[in-house]
């Protein structure tokens, strides 16, 4: 991963090369391993256990992208629901993730997103959408279990942000189970996040704010360049840093009505929330602030955050290796810039080892 061109080849040729048995065994045994808990809940539970050991949670991900149809949308809300009861009984899985496209139509999201007027056919299919995200959510809402609803595509972000508005209203009266998403590297979504918190408060029930960076910065450009608009991206990173880290910031002063869930592998954002929980009072453990990486990712991070008594869940997807593509396709093209994170793990992992071996 650390070579840009292998990357590349490697994203544009697995789609392909995964027909044959021994490619899919390739991919299985190294980045499947590295990025993925297991292809059944059960295997990726062992994972979670190893975790548990050192103080941290989990997310469970049913990472399965791609799939089409409504058996398929309908037999994928029942593995959230199965995923939900699994955590529930283990107090070391405190949060699912959901991913709306796993269960709604990409050109229905799109349609829904430009406010464009649905047939009769296409309202039907809203509904189920809605009511398969109710389901998901009642079903957390009764087994304690949090969920979290990622954030998609700008294109088809606003149904996202709406079915979880909707959700957050219905099911966070008293406490905190549904948690939306905000894009920090989007340059609207830190006025966004005070707007909804706004309306929270009006509509009294409890924000769950999930905040990233954001996913799909490439992809979001190219669109915006290729169909002629403003890109809905930040300039530059550091305009993402500011924002990113004034978010954190904003919550942490309104905790008091929202609950605040930290997505990142930055070190510096991590500290800076760390200093500022400590100057505010907060307790390390309150349930209300949570920091989170993807497992597979800067484990000295998390295992940092979760020594010194901070809640840390690891992100742990799982699925069948073939469905689960996207996903680790994501995690190649983010972990080749040898500016990122992986590689600044993997430099400590190596003057650690030659630490060891001096001693
Ligand atoms: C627990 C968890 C859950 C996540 N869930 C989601 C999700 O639901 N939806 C989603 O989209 N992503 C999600 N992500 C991925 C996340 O959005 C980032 O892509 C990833 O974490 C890298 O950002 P960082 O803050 O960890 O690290 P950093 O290395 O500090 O930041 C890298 C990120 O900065 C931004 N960036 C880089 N260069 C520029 C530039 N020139 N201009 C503007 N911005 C720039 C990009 O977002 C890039 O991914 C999740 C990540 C984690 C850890």
């Amino acid at each position: 991963m650390a070579s840009p061109g292998l990357t590349k080849l490697g994203i544009k040729m697995t789609p392909t090369l995964l027909k044959f048995k021994f490619f899919k065994g390739l991919i299985k045994s190294t980045i499947y391993n590295h990025f993925c808990g297991g292809e059944i809940i059960q295997d990726a539970d062992l994972t979670a256990k190893k975790l548990q050991r050192h103080g941290i949670g989990v997310i469970m991900d049913y990472g399965v992208e791609g799939l089409v149809g409504e058996e398929a949308f309908d037999s994928t809300t029942q593995t959230f629901i199965e995923t939900i009861h699994f955590a529930q009984k283990r107090d070391y899985i405190p949060f699912i993730s959901v991913k709306i496209t796993g269960f709604a139509r990409h050109k229905l999201l799109q349609k829904w997103h430009l406010g464009k007027s649905l047939t009769p056919k296409e309202q039907e299919e809203k509904k189920r959408v809605i009511e398969r995200i109710n389901k998901i959510c009642e079903a957390g809402a009764n087994n304690n279990t949090k969920i979290l609803i990622d954030a998609e595509e700008s294109w088809i972000q606003k149904p996202v942000d709406e079915l979880a508005f909707m959700m957050m209203k219905r099911y966070n009266q008293e406490k905190v189970f549904i948690y939306n998403t905000y894009q920090l590297y989007r340059h609207d979504r830190l006025e966004f996040l005070k707007a909804n918190h706004t309306q929270a408060q009006e509509q009294k029930f409890i924000l769950g704010a999930k905040l990233v960076r954001g996913a799909y910065m490439e992809k979001e450009r190219a669109r915006a360049e290729e169909e002629s608009y403003e890109s809905p991206i930040q300039t530059d990173k550091a305009s993402c840093d500011r924002d990113f880290d004034q978010a954190v910031e904003y919550c942490l002063n309104n905790l008091d009505s929202l609950s605040l869930f930290i997505g990142t592998h930055n070190e510096k954002s991590c500290m800076l929330a760390a200093q500022q929980m400590h100057h505010h009072g907060i307790a390390k453990n309150s349930d209300r602030v949570y920091f989170s990486q993807l497992y597979g990712m800067s484990d000295n991070v998390s295992f940092n955050l979760a020594s010194e008594g901070f809640n840390v869940s690891k992100y742990l997807p799982y699925g069948p290796v073939a469905d689960v593509i996207p996903y680790l396709m994501r995690r190649a093209s983010e972990n080749t810039s040898v500016a990122g994170q992986t590689s600044r793990e993997l430099s400590l992992l190596k003057k650690e080892r030659k630490r060891r071996q001096k001693l």
